[in-house]
């Protein structure tokens, strides 16, 4: 584990790096606190500080403020390490935004102690933080595809709403509807449903831009965000998607299955709302339904 050492003293930086090493610790050395502020932004900072009060130009009091003032996720452990041992000192050390305070001259076996310490609360934050993450992830992505949920691509909708209306651009929503879904889940089970919906997602997700999104809408349907362009008639993403899954072989326990899907595709722009995009296209989608499945539907006019 690194340590960083900001110390304008050079004996005892030179002594502290000796005895961290020692410890099995990799130090890094700064000469003074613009060197450790330096050091304290790049992206391989060390997660673990100890720092001197009195450093000419930065002072360690002054990192303590500006880390905090930072509001990282992942914020380094602060040991301040000074020739200051009055009680008020440790206060205002404290109160800047160190979390511990060791005072000059030190006890090896207490500052091996406190660093120890200073370890634990690295690892509990960093095992907070990868626990924070996985249930973010868990909150908007679709247990069995893997996709957006329903929430997630509704918000990236909103968001690419608000991108339109600032570059003044286009977008298009497609709502992608399996065919005949009922019948593959009730003559085959539900297992079966849940193979041909994971398959269909990947096929789906295979042939989109980097640019578009893409959520489970709920069900069997399914939300194709594309900002920009998408082309029309045969050329069209919309119709690309159609093609592919109607094209794509699916392995079930009774051999290969063919899925097709009906996709009813709504135009906006920034000025268009949520609400108003969805319902054009699920007016489109209903209708290519009427016209015979494995079909896209556009809503007219643009939104
Ligand atoms: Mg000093």
């Amino acid at each position: 584990m690194k340590i960083l050492i900001a110390d304008d003293d050079s004996i005892s930086r030179v002594i502290l790096t000796a005895v961290l090493k020692k410890w099995g610790f990799e130090p890094v050395a700064a000469v003074d606190g613009g060197a450790a502020w330096d050091i304290l932004q790049r992206p391989e900072a060390p997660g673990l500080v100890i720092l001197d009060w009195n450093m000419p130009g930065l002072a360690g009091l002054e990192i303590c403020r500006r880390l905090r003032k930072l509001d990282s996720r992942n914020p380094p452990y602060v040991i301040l390490l000074t020739a200051r041992g009055d009680k008020s000192d440790i206060v205002r050390g404290l109160e800047a935004g160190a979390n511990d305070y060791v005072s000059k001259p030190y006890d090896h076996e207490e500052l091996q102690v406190r660093i120890g310490v200073g370890r634990r609360m690295l690892e509990l934050q960093s095992h907070l933080l990868e626990a924070q993450d996985a249930l973010s992830h868990q909150a908007a992505h679709d247990f069995l595809t893997g996709i957006f949920n329903r929430g997630a691509i509704l918000d990236r909708l909103a968001q690419e709403i608000s991108r339109a209306k600032r570059d003044q651009g286009a977008l298009n929503i497609g709502m992608c509807d399996i065919d005949h879904f009922k019948y593959i889940n009730d003559a085959h089970g539900h297992q079966a449903g849940d193979k041909m919906l994971v398959a269909f997602a990947r096929c789906i997700q295979g042939r989109l831009r980097d640019y578009d999104s893409f959520g489970r809408y709920g069900g069997e349907e399914f939300l194709v965000i594309a900002p920009g362009s998408v082309g029309h008639g045969g050329e069209s993403l919309y119709e690309r998607l159609r093609a592919g899954v109607a094209d794509t072989n699916i392995p079930t326990n009774a051999g290969t299955a063919s899925l097709t899907v009906r996709i009813g595709v709504a135009a906006g722009t920034g000025r268009s709302t949520v609400d108003a995009l969805l319902a054009a296209a699920d007016a489109a989608l209903y209708k290519a339904k009427a016209d015979g499945r494995n079909r896209v539907v556009y809503a007219s006019p643009s939104l």
